[in-house]
Formats: C-alpha cells, structure tokens, sequence
C-alpha cells in the first residue's frame, strides 16, 4: 500500500536518509526543511503521513505539530514525532501536542515501516469515512467529537504464557486501564471477540504461535478492527515483519519501556475509537431521513427506532438503558428578545456542548424545538444522573456568544433521568418517566436534574 510522506527535517542528510529508505518501498515521499516550509507543503499536498523532526530552529517540532492539530484541514493527517533515543521528555510532550505517534534516531527500519504502514492503513479507513461523511452537514458536530475521544480506560488483552512478563505488562497498564492476561489463545480470542480495546500478544510465547493468534483475530469478522501490537525479542525482527504483513498495528521490542507501552497503548485505543466512532456516524448517516437538519443530531424517529431494540433487550434481562430528556429554560424568551434566528444559532450551539458532553456510543437526539433526548445504552440510573448533572453545569456555567449578538446570553436546562426497570417496561413508559421528571425538574425552579427511579 503506498502513502504519500512528508518528511520534515532541518538536517539535510536526514532528509536523505529518510527518503531512500521510504522511496525503496514504494512511497512517495515530499520534504521540508523548516516548521513554516512544513505547514506550508502539508496544506497544500495533503500528505498520508509526517514525519517531523522535533529539533529544528525557528518554529520546532512540537508547536508545527500543535499548529497541524489546530487547523480542522490538516488535523486528520498522522504525525510521528522523530525523537532522540533519550528524548522521554520529548515523547510526552510530543504526545500533547497531538502527535500520533514518535520515532526514535537513530531510526530502526523495522519500527519505521511498522509506524509507516499502520498509520498509511489508518489514514485510508478515515479517509474514507471522512469522505463520505463530508457531505453530511454533520461533519462539524463529528470531528468535535472525535478530537475529544481520549485513549484512556481502554479493556486491553494480553496474550502471554510468561506469567512474570504478562504481569509486569498488565501492571504498567492498570493505571490507566482495564488489562486482563489470558496465557491461552482460545481464550484470549473469546476476550478478544467481547468489548475489547486493544489486544497484546507476546510472540515469544512459547505455548502458543502468537502469529497465528494475530491473524485470526484480523480475519475473524467481530474482531477485524480491534487493534493488535505485539511483544517482540530483539533477536526475532523477522516474525515482528511478518506481524506486520498479517495486519498486526504495531510492534515494540523487549524490553519493554514502560513509558513507550503506554503511550502506544493510548494513541492505538484512541485511533480505534475514532474510527468506530467514524464508522457508527457513517453507518447512522446512511439515512438523512433520521438526522435533524438545523442540529445535525439525531431525530425523532432515528431515536424512536434505537430505543426500542434497547429497550426491548433491557426488559429481557439485557444491559439497563437511561434516556435524559432535556429541555431548555425560558427558550420563547431568547427568540422573543433576539428572534428566531439568534435562537436557532442557540440550539445550534446547545447541540455541540450537548454531543460532546455525552460518551460515543450515547445517542444525542433533537426530538423538538427545544427538547432533546439522550438515549444512553448499558446506563444505570445514578450513572446517568451524574451525566446530566454534568451536562447541566456544562450549560449553566459558560454563557452562548451567538455571532451579531453583542451580550452573552446565559442560558440553562431542565433534564428529566429515567432508566429502565426491567421486565416489562416499554420506550414509551420510560420516555414518560423522563418526561414527568423534567416537568418536576421545572416546577422545582428550573435549571435542575431530576431522577426518576421508579
Ligand atoms: P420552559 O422553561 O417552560 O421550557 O419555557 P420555554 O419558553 O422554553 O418553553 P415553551 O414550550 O413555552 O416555548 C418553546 C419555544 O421554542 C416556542 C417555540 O417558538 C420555540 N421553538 C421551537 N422550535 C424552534 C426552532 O426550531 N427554532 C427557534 N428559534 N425556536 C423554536
Ligand atoms: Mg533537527
Ligand atoms: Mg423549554
């Protein structure tokens, strides 16, 4: 698979070096020299990847890697930080700044190609999805989203015999995430096919080929896009190669810095989750016949359908659904004062604070002027409430700045919390109980959450 590749470096002779080797395997590859050249070359020939150089004079690595992510046209594009060998520090602040992933100089082939061509199969995928999403007016409401996915409390596997090395893994995880070790492979492929992140398989297992375990998991339909990186010995880099032919996302070789496992594990569970993320979007938005034009929510009856497959598992014993209606306070006063236009810049400005303040696989819906509904899969009641709470503050504490409009306008919500019982219990029954707790929730003074239990 070929990419395009900009290679930005102040070093001459780096660029070279970077070039030759990229070129021999096919890609195509463009260079800058300086931060500004770079910004400049990646706007305008859109590259699949950059490989920046941190240490450069004028503008360095990491602010043109901040100014990459700032700017929505070239946000999308991987960039790997080419770091020194002892650049730790480097690596964690490249990581803020947005960087997707670091190289270490000198540069191991081995760890480029596998960098390269992990990330030139992720840019493709959202490529894709990206340009087929363009066309929706949610475009918008989306990317917002996705750049705010964070790579963290991700449920990791690893697949390791070595009870010692396995631990050891699973401990410099735990912080961060949810790991579980499996020593046998048909279990580590049935872990794999529940809700998993991401999935670690040391090939120097010596039960199990560890190959083997990452090529199922690539070609096994539940699974194909769950991200796989491998444990390596230094001494092995052929299979490691061969990893990466089957699919494997990436690689890192014993011994394992602590430090480096985790940040992989983040940016892959990251770049996962966006893609779901896309792909769910992409899924839902092949019908405009259930999105909302003004929001780029969901609408009524997209909501109306999700539910009541939710719902109807739910009642069967299945995972408990929240649903929060929300409704804004005194909305007649802001179109009477401002007209009608300034209040729907105010839904349109409610919709973004209301679908980035929710997880991805909540469901955010304009279900009527003012009133939204929040359908929130595998929610337990008290979980929801917390939800809503947050949201509430999240309105309530910064006031709307519409365009043309000179005061602020503070505005605030009603949200009414319900979830469903069990048994028994149908979408219009708990959509009713989530209605009857916002009217409570308006009698009460508004700007306030209420939480129906029963
Ligand atoms: P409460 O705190 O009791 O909810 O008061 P409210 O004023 O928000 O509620 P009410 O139901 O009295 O008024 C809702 C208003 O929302 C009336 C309607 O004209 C306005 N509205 C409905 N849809 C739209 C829309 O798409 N755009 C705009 N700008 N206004 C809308
Ligand atoms: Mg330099
Ligand atoms: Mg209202």
């Amino acid at each position: 698979m070929s990419a395009r590749i900009l290679v930005v470096d102040d070093i001459e002779a780096n660029v070279r070096l970077l070039e030759a080797k990229l070129t021999a395997e096919y890609y195509d590859v463009f260079s800058a020299h300086d931060g500004p050249s770079a910004l400049a070359a990646a706007a305008e020939i859109h590259p699949d990847i950059i490989l920046l150089d941190v240490m450069m004079p004028g503008l360095d690595g990491f602010e043109v890697c901040r100014r990459l992510k700032a700017d929505s046209a070239t946000r999308h594009i991987p960039v790997v930080l080419v770091t020194a060998l002892d650049g730790r520090q480097d690596r964690l602040t490249g990581l803020k700044a947005g960087a997707d992933d670091f190289l270490n100089k000198p540069i191991d082939d081995v760890a480029l190609f596998a960098r390269v061509r992990s990330l030139t199969r992720l840019k493709l995928v959202i490529d894709e999805l990206r340009q087929r999403e363009a066309s929706g007016r949610r475009i918008g409401v989306i990317e917002d989203v996705a750049s705010r996915l964070g790579g963290g409390g991700g449920r990791i596997i690893i697949a390791d015999d070595h009870e010692r090395q396995g631990r050891r893994i699973a401990d410099e995880l735990a912080a961060e995430h949810r790991p579980v070790i499996e020593a046998d492979p048909e279990r580590a492929l049935m872990a794999a096919r529940g809700r998993a992140d991401l999935l670690i398989v040391n090939i120097a297992s010596s039960s199990f080929d560890g190959l083997r375990l990452a090529a199922q998991v690539r070609s096994d339909e539940s699974t194909r896009h769950l991200p796989i990186l491998i444990v390596y010995e230094p001494t092995d880099r052929q299979r490691a190669l061969k990893g990466l032919e089957i699919g494997v996302n990436d690689l890192i070789a014993k011994p394992i810095d602590p430090e480096e496992l985790s940040a992989r594990a983040r940016t892959l569970i990251r770049q996962k989750r966006y893609t779901d993320f896309l792909r769910n979007n992409l899924d839902n938005s092949l019908e405009l016949a259930v999105t909302d034009p003004l929001t780029g929510l969901h609408n009524r009856r997209y909501m109306n359908g999700q539910l009541s497959g939710l719902v109807r598992r739910a009642a069967l014993g299945g995972d408990p659904v929240a649903t929060l209606l929300v409704d804004i306070d005194h909305f007649k006063r802001i179109n009477d004062s401002f007209g009608h236009d300034v209040g729907d810049e105010v839904l349109r400005e409610f919709a973004v604070r209301l679908a980035t303040n929710v997880r991805a696989i909540d469901l955010p819906c304009r279900t009527g002027g003012e009133e939204f509904v929040v359908v929130m899969p595998d929610t337990p009641l008290a979980a929801a409430e917390i939800v809503a709470e947050r949201l509430r503050l999240h309105v309530s504490g910064s006031p709307f700045h519409v365009a043309g409009v000179e005061d602020l306008m503070h505005v605030t919500i009603s949200v009414g919390v319900a979830c469903t019982l069990g048994e028994g219990d149908t979408p219009e029954a708990l959509l009713k109980r989530s209605d009857e707790a916002v009217y409570e929730a308006k009698a009460k003074g508004r700007n306030t959450v209420i939480a129906r239990a029963a």
